[in-house]
């Protein structure tokens, strides 16, 4: 599955963060399993309403959303590529995410600490941004000479990655982020390699007090002028407003939204942005069993869209049977797309869309 690690200094509103983001999918049990796997990583729902449209057309037993992964990665703070807090701990498991969700205190309260002092989210994300930066040269450095002994010595790998490398080495001497490494599409695995902490997506979260949920502030503001200087992704949310949000039932958070002049959680545009930020899409499997959503990056092709729910699918795929969202609602189900013409048999090259209901054949 996927991973989106949260990070930021000490005392922003992580822990209370992520306990809301466990926590709603401890409440919505009922509807959607989850769990928790660590104390610190929670798998939880994405929201989708396309789901149970869907499940309700075919009247399935149950309902499987797709779910990201979230984890608490706490310890970060200024000196940890020099190993001070929890140092190189921490950094270990950023580089087991695929994006990062950095959050970023946005709220004035003069009972909480904050390390640095004052209220300045731009220079708190500057301090995260340097560590992982000096990390990666850390990393990059002790590489660099080897890779080129190797390119020397004819290793084509080695002088595609030290081609690489040393385009990196310039960037983060610079002051800048791995992500903004200009490469050729058939360098992205080798880059993907590389494991560099700068190079995950980002997305910042500005946890903001309870009235500035709605609109933000001056502080959030500024953070979402910079995610756009960097074509990175930000969202307002108020932590504690989600953790009291997080015990409530269904019925009880919409009449809570409504108060406070909010259209949905918080947790679920974080949840939502995530997707987007990591270019994912969601195909269906619909039947009277159970109707379930799959994550894939957008551009998968159906034999790779089927390995998600079996190998087998993947190396025995012959085709997918396949109806576009829209249709499978308009015509009323399989059947009813079907005798429209609008179930189509799709190959091995077709690209699968947003929202297709697939039915994969295959041989075992
Ligand atoms: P972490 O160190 O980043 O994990 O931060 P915590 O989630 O432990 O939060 C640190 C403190 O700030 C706790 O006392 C929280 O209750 C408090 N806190 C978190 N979010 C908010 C918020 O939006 N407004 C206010 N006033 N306090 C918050």
């Amino acid at each position: 599955g996927f991973k989106c690690g949260i990070v930021g200094l000490p005392n922003v509103g992580k822990s209370t963060l992520f306990n809301a983001l466990t926590e709603t999918a401890a409440a919505q049990a009922a509807n959607y399993p989850f769990c928790t796997i660590e104390p610190n990583v929670g798998e939880v729902a994405v929201p989708d309403p396309r789901l149970e449209k869907l499940a309700a057309i075919a009247k399935s037993g149950q309902i499987i959303p797709t779910r990201l992964t979230f984890v608490d990665i706490a310890g970060l703070v200024r000196g940890a590529s020099k190993g001070e807090g929890l140092g190189n701990q921490f950094l270990a498991n950023i580089r087991e995410v695929d994006a990062i969700a950095h959050v970023v205190r946005c709220f004035e309260d003069s009972d909480i600490t904050h390390v640095e002092g004052k209220i300045a989210p731009l220079a708190d994300i500057e301090t995260i941004e340097t560590e992982l930066m000096l990390s990666d040269l850390d990393s990059l450095e002790k590489r660099v000479d080897n890779l080129a002994k190797k390119a020397k010595g004819g290793d084509k790998d080695a002088k595609e990655q030290h081609d690489l490398v040393t385009r990196a080495l310039v960037l983060l001497r610079d002051g800048k982020p791995a992500r903004l490494l200009e490469r050729k599409p058939e360098e992205e695995r080798a880059f993907g390699m590389l494991g560099l902490l700068t190079s995950k997506p980002v997305l910042y979260v500005c946890n903001v007090e309870e009235g500035s949920a709605k609109d933000g502030n001056s502080f959030s503001q500024a953070v979402f002028a910079r995610a756009k200087e960097e074509g990175a992704v930000a969202v307002v949310i108020s932590a504690k407003i989600e953790s009291e949000i997080a015990t409530l039932s269904r019925e009880e958070r919409a009449d809570f939204l409504e108060t406070l002049g909010l259209e949905e959680a918080g947790l679920d545009r974080l949840i939502r942005a995530g997707y987007q930020l990591l270019d994912l899409i969601t195909y269906f499997t619909v039947g009277p069993k159970e109707a379930r959503a799959w994550t894939i990056h957008r551009g998968t092709k159906a034999p790779a869209a089927a390995g998600v729910i079996h190998t087998d699918f993947e190396k025995g795929f012959i085709r997918a049977e396949t109806i576009a969202y829209a249709d499978y609602v308009a015509l009323g189900g399989e059947a009813g797309a079907r005798e429209g013409g609008k179930l189509r048999l799709e190959g091995k090259e077709y690209v699968v869309a947003d929202g297709d209901v697939m039915h994969f054949r295959f041989n075992n």
